[in-house]
């Protein structure tokens, strides 16, 4: 494969796993008030049961996961998308 920029043969692929219903932000505001909190409530409430179930049971919630490849030219820094 060849850079489309500076046109070198150093090229190396790597592969990028996206997942869609992790990417949530919030506010600078939102952590000082409820962020701190929430999450340390949120991890004990909703996440060690819901690990104890997705052993147990199985995979219940869907995640959109999307895989593609980046290529990045080690001369020149670049990188794009490849199928
Ligand atoms: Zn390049």
């Amino acid at each position: 494969m060849k850079c489309p920029k500076c046109k070198s043969e150093n090229v190396s692929i790597q592969i990028v796993n996206e997942s869609h219903l992790v990417n949530k932000h919030h506010g600078i505001i939102w952590w000082i008030c409820i962020g701190w909190w929430w999450v340390f409530v949120k991890w004990i409430i909703l996440t060690i049961p819901a690990l104890i179930f997705a052993i147990f049971v199985g995979k219940r919630k869907k995640i959109v996961n999307e895989t593609h490849k980046e290529a990045v030219c080690q001369s020149c820094g670049y990188n794009w998308k490849t199928k």
